[in-house]
């Protein structure tokens, strides 16, 4: 175990590539540079508000115990063997090409080894202004910290690929935000995040160079992404390869999204991590009520692109906007390129309907079965239930059903609204079908069930949740926040039924409920 001030940092990525070491943080573009050296700008004061002991005795770090440590975590300190360093990438926003973005309020300040060689970018998110802030202030609100705390962590133990918390620190000073866009700014506290990951890379930072022409940087980029994270991948057509894995990381990204209802909010190119992980926590959501239409960002209105049926579609998009960043690698083979990319489709797929097998607790799927599970969505669409609760009881559901009435009664407490006639019978017609198929499994109703518990969560972090947590904790009561944290380590368990319920009516339309801004 070691400390965070006193540990030996690598510096491998600005050792390996071309980056601005001035130091200055002014605005600027920053042509032939993949980073810029941008120092955390220090808080007024620092205090530890929470600490991933799982995730610190997993990397070998000692519990932040005294200042200098927390100063570690807040920015305040930059210890001697870190370089810290803001990240040069660009992106499509919203569909439409956005030219530099780059880390705007993220510092990476080192990487940290583990002793078992594996090594971890540590990056703080909101430690103030770097060179790619632009009109912006580089810091976070609590709120939003918060939720990127909090969600990270929670995607982890839901078995999701993603990038890691671990700690939260408030900052001691207010940051001012105008939550909606709507000219009424208002101070809040202002907090930092340092976050982990193998890797913060994006796809943006692959566009990036692909804009500006940089070939051999691109190339230089690859090859080291290739090396360092994907060591496997060899020989002469090691780019393409190493696409086709991206392709399938991204595919089985979304089926988890899809599977646990998560939806992200802001899929721009800039937010989709090289390493298949979900990455960049801001206007996210989890479905409440299915509904394969509903996005969680209000600046996601009224197109929607973001919402939460269309993600695996978006997903697609985005890679092929990695696909033409890389074009000038595989020039002479464009149509091998096109076709990996084109694979999304069968591994999406493939998995999509694996995984919605599990769901439903089946022993295989069938051509047939991909029909229940058409069937299963189509009805779920209709009458919206709660998609957690839903899924919930149809384990419990009995084998066998006399009638519409008694079907309905059973998933009444996943019911936003009293269910017409109509869908009454569509779901009474709908899990007829479904008994049919569970009475020909070949394995026992206990292995179904327990197949169906381990693929369901039971408990996941509803925005209001997070919403009363973060009032609560704002005033300085942390009892929610502490009950949060360790709810999210055993999601698919019953130990936390206090939180089994439908989002509350109150919470329907309330913002920070049910839509968020960007604005964090
Ligand atoms: P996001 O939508 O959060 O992924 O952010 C898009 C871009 O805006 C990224 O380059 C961010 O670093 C930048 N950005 C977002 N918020 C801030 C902020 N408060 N200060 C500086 N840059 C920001
Ligand atoms: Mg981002």
């Amino acid at each position: 175990m070691q400390r965070l001030s006193s540990k030996e940092f690598k510096n491998e990525f600005v050792s390996a590539f071309d980056g601005d070491d001035s130091g200055i943080l002014t605005p600027r573009q920053t042509p032939g540079q993949l980073y810029c050296k941008a120092k955390p700008t220090p808080v007024a004061q620092p205090a530890l508000l929470a600490w991933s002991e799982d995730l610190a005795k997993d990397l070998g770090i000692l519990y932040p115990a005294d200042q200098q440590d927390i100063d570690v975590l807040g920015g305040n300190y930059v210890s001697e063997s870190m370089y810290p360093y803001a990240a040069c990438y660009a992106g499509h926003q919203f569909g439409n090409w956005a030219g530099q973005l780059g880390d705007g309020r993220a510092i990476t300040l080192g990487e940290w080894e583990v002793t078992d060689g594996k090594v971890y970018e540590f990056q703080l998110k909101g430690a103030g202004l770097t060179p790619y802030s632009r009109r912006a202030d580089g810091r976070a609100v609590l709120r939003s910290s918060v939720r990127e705390y909090l969600m990270s962590e929670a995607m982890h133990y839901l078995g999701i690929p993603t990038t890691r918390a671990l700690s939260l620190v408030s900052t001691g000073e207010p940051v001012l935000r105008d939550m909606f866009y709507n000219g009424n700014a208002a101070y809040e506290p202002g907090a930092v995040v340092l976050r982990v990951a193998p890797s913060f890379l994006r796809f943006g930072n692959f566009e990036i160079l692909n804009s500006r022409k940089e070939t051999n940087n691109l190339r230089k980029l690859t090859e080291w992404t290739i090396t360092r994270y994907y060591p496997h991948i060899k020989g002469e057509n090691k780019v393409l390869l190493w696409f086709k894995e991206v392709v399938d990381r991204t595919a089985k990204l979304m089926v988890e999204w899809m599977r646990v209802g998560f939806v992200h909010g802001v899929m721009n190119t800039d937010n989709m991590s090289i390493l298949g992980l979900t990455i960049d926590y801001g206007p996210y959501s989890f479905v409440d009520d299915y509904n394969p239409d509903f996005t969680p960002n209000t600046t996601d209105l009224p197109g929607k692109r973001y919402a939460f049926g269309k993600q695996p579609s978006i997903a697609f998009w985005n890679l092929g906007c990695l696909a033409g960043a890389i074009l000038p690698l595989v020039n002479e083979q464009k149509d091998e390129l096109v076709a990996v990319l084109e694979s999304f489709k069968t591994t999406y797929w493939q998995n999509y309907y694996a995984m919605m097998g599990k769901k439903l607790g089946l022993d295989q799927v069938t051509e047939q079965d991909i029909e229940l599970i058409k069937h299963v969505e189509k009805t779920l669409a209709a009458i919206k239930p709660d998609m957690t609760i839903f899924y919930q009881l149809l384990i419990e559901l009995p084998l066998q059903v006399e009638d519409t009435q008694e079907v309905v009664k059973h998933f009444e407490q996943s019911f936003y609204q009293e269910l017409t006639e109509e869908e009454s019978n569509s779901l009474f017609i709908l899990i007829k079908a479904y008994l049919q198929r569970l009475n020909r499994n070949t394995i026992k109703r206990k292995d179904s069930q327990d197949l169906m518990r381990a693929t369901n969560p039971r408990f996941i972090l509803r925005n209001y949740l997070l919403h009363q947590a973060i009032e609560q904790l704002e005033k300085g009561d942390e009892k929610l926040f502490n009950e949060l944290q360790s709810a999210i380590r055993s999601p698919y368990s019953n130990k936390f039924d206090m939180f089994f319920a439908k989002r509350p009516e109150w919470a329907s339309e309330k913002a920070g409920c049910s839509m968020l801004s960007c604005s964090s």
